[in-house]
């Protein structure tokens, strides 16, 4: 393994009974690369992100985190949730539906997980959360209830809450598609910020424009494979295959 290779994602496949889900999807993310991955609604991008952490056991491949095989033991066996937890940890989602706690605070929503999951004392996780809540611009927000707040404010408070992990890989699953489109941009302006501090991320996303200018690579998928892949700008200013010119004329 290449160094500078955080995460390997190696014939990756996926079926739920007969349906084929994902099929032999393969690629690297560098340290502090930012990939964005495309595709139609139904493609499996969510599948394959679900896959990376082990939220979905893949059916086939093989998933490595700087050379350290993801969800199973060396014989191949599943591991238990209990010792994947630490491995989880490493690999902060953002999802869709933000997925907060509701009874608690936001504050404790981001201070919960790294006392849980990094064995961080109280005091620490709490100046760890106010840290992380200045960073995603909620300081004010701290003891408010989740349902207090907007849409975009819940969406960066889970983006805080996964940066509490101290994850060595985020992934975003479309974190813009349940907003309102007043609210997309200042989620967008955080994950931007994240990315500028060279985090390793992928993302997906049905934001062209934010994708062009965050990612450093694009991965199109299409029925659960890999049908382009290249530096951002090269993929969407000159695609290749007639599947990819029609999803991106698709979102005009
Ligand atoms: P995308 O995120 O690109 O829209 P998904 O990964 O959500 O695609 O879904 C890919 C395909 O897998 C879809 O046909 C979807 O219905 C199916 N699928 C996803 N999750 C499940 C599941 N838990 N059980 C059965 N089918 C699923
Ligand atoms: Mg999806």
């Amino acid at each position: 393994m290449a160094a500078d290779i955080l995460l390997e994602v190696k014939d990756l496949g996926k079926s739920f009974g007969p349906l084929r889900v994902l099929n032999g999807i393969s690629f690297n993310l560098r340290r502090g690369e930012r990939v964005a991955l495309i595709g139609p609604s139904g493609s499996g991008k969510s599948t394959c992100l679900r896959a990376i952490n082990f939220l979905e056991p893949p059916s086939e491949g093989e998933i490595r985190l700087e050379g350290t095989l993801i969800g199973r033991r060396r014989n191949g066996r599943l591991m238990t949730e209990r010792e994947m937890a630490p491995q989880r940890a490493d690999i902060g989602m953002v999802f869709q539906h933000f997925h907060l706690w509701p009874h608690l605070s936001v504050h404790a929503n981001v201070a919960l997980q790294p006392t849980k999951v990094r064995g961080l004392k109280r005091g620490e996780a709490d100046k760890l959360a106010a840290e992380l809540l200045a960073k995603v611009h909620l300081s004010q927000k701290a003891d408010d209830m989740p349902h207090r707040l907007s849409g975009g404010q819940q969406q960066r408070v889970a983006i805080a809450r996964a940066l509490a992990q101290q994850p060595k890989l985020l992934l975003f699953d479309e974190p813009t598609s349940a907003l309102d489109p007043e609210l997309v941009g200042e989620v967008l302006t955080v994950i931007k910020e994240l990315a500028q501090e060279g985090r390793a991320m992928v993302l997906v996303t049905h934001e062209i424009a934010f994708a062009r200018e965050v990612a450093d690579r694009i991965i199109f998928m299409d029925g659960g494979r890999i049908i382009e892949e290249g530096p951002a700008r090269a993929v969407l200013d000159d695609p290749q295959t007639a599947r990819l010119k029609q999803f991106l004329a698709s979102l005009q």
